[in-house]
């Protein structure tokens, strides 16, 4: 079989959400999908355990797991070197804006220098014309005081999170090494991408598991800091079907990603509550803002500023239209599913076992 031919897939970040959603999709494509997990003293492939279940990928050995760390040049260059991949997505990283502030220097290894190691690793291994890579990148880039709307492929970065700082780097070092080396990479600017898998302390997963537990009566109340963000929320499934895009283009170019729609965190919520039946008032402002039940007057949100961050981002709505013209790109899932994806599921969830 011709390199041309061989579809060899390797994912950094396999056993995250996004790593989950695009082994299942790559296996579909009849690829031989690859994943680096890292050593974890508890399990952490739970999103990927049922791939393992599934006759047609691991049994077969469709799908193989290697160890390795975004911190640890030599276990990539070995994987790299092992697996012989045609198709490079690199979606591990420390993914969380709040925590980057506190652990800063780390973030800036896994997200940053990380990626550099990876590129790195490919060219070690004199791959850098066979490989396509996918560049994890985010919308967070944009940040800004008051970036502009809606963000696309020109909007100017600010930065506002050792998180983002991280990723900015990897984004010039992805177009870096695209010039300087002709290496085919993509970075996919992704705005922010949900589902049942999203980790459970982003705002989304955090509001749906909570007001599960509250309608089983697990739980009084949920805790949130800024309401008034807004976000472009699409779902994860559609957003790893535009990673596989990008690499299927005859060049390779940055793409911005997202539905063009955005809400608070507090319409979240309120589309969350109204799935179980609840409708929410709001009462008070600020730090001193709560959410009432309608009916009975019961404080069912009340904000805690421990979960504001030291620089906040305001506003994200995207503009996808480059992705949409070039290669057909569109999101399949509304707000509303969304909510309704994730909030069913956790009710499942905290059904079988409400301290989940
Ligand atoms: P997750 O946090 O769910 O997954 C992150 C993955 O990276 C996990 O598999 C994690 O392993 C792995 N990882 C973390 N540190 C290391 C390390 N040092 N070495 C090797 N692997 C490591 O993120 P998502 O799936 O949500 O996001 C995927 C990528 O897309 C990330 O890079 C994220 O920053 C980026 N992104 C995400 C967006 C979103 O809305 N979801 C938006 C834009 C960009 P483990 O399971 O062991 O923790
Ligand atoms: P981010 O966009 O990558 O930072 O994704 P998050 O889901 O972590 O946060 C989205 C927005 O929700 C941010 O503006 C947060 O400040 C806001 N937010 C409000 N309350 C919370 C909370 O309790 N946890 C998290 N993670 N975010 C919150």
């Amino acid at each position: 079989m011709t390199s041309k031919e061989r579809k060899v897939a390797l994912i950094t970040g396999i056993t995250g959400q996004d790593g989950s959603y695009l082994a299942e999709f790559l296996l579909e494509k009849d690829y031989e999908v690859h994943g680096i997990i890292r050593r974890a003293s508890s399990f952490n492939t739970g999103r990927i355990q049922h791939l393992y279940a599934d006759p047609k990928s691991h049994r077969q050995e469709k799908m193989k797991l290697h160890w390795g760390d975004m911190t640890d040049s030599s276990s990539l260059v070995k994987v790299i070197s092992t697996v012989q991949p045609t198709e490079i997505y690199n979606l591990a990283a420390q993914s969380h804006v709040k925590v980057s502030f506190d652990l800063s220097e780390y973030t800036g290894e896994v997200d940053g220098i990380g990626t550099v190691r990876l590129l790195d690793a490919i060219r070690t291994c004199g791959l850098e014309k066979i490989v396509k890579f996918y560049q994890a990148s985010t919308s967070e880039l944009f940040g800004g005081k008051d970036s502009s709307i809606p963000q696309n492929e020109n909007t100017p970065f600010y930065p506002r999170s050792p998180y983002a700082c991280a990723k900015i780097y990897s984004y010039w070092i992805v177009v870096n090494y695209r010039e300087a080396y002709g290496l085919y990479a993509c970075n996919g600017i992704l705005f922010n991408h949900e589902s049942p898998r999203r980790g459970e302390n982003f705002v989304t997963r955090k509001i749906t598991r909570s007001i599960a537990k509250i309608h089983l009566g697990a739980q009084d109340v949920l805790e949130l800091g800024n309401l008034n963000a807004l976000r472009d929320w699409g779902h994860a499934k559609d957003y790893v079907k535009a990673m596989w895009m990008m690499l299927q283009q005859e060049v390779a170019e940055d793409y911005v990603i997202a539905t063009g729609e955005s809400h608070s965190v507090r319409e979240f919520v309120e589309t969350a509550f109204n799935h179980v039946g609840t409708t929410i008032v709001w009462e008070g402002e600020g730090i001193n803002e709560t959410g009432k039940n309608k009916e009975t007057g019961e404080i069912l949100v009340r904000v805690n500023p421990k979960y504001f961050r030291p620089t906040e981002v305001y506003t994200l709505l995207g503009d996808a239209t480059k992705a949409k013209k070039k290669f057909g790109w569109e999101p399949s899932v509304s707000f509303e599913e969304l909510v309704k994806d994730m909030m069913e599921s956790d009710l499942a969830l905290m059904r079988k076992d409400p301290t989940a």
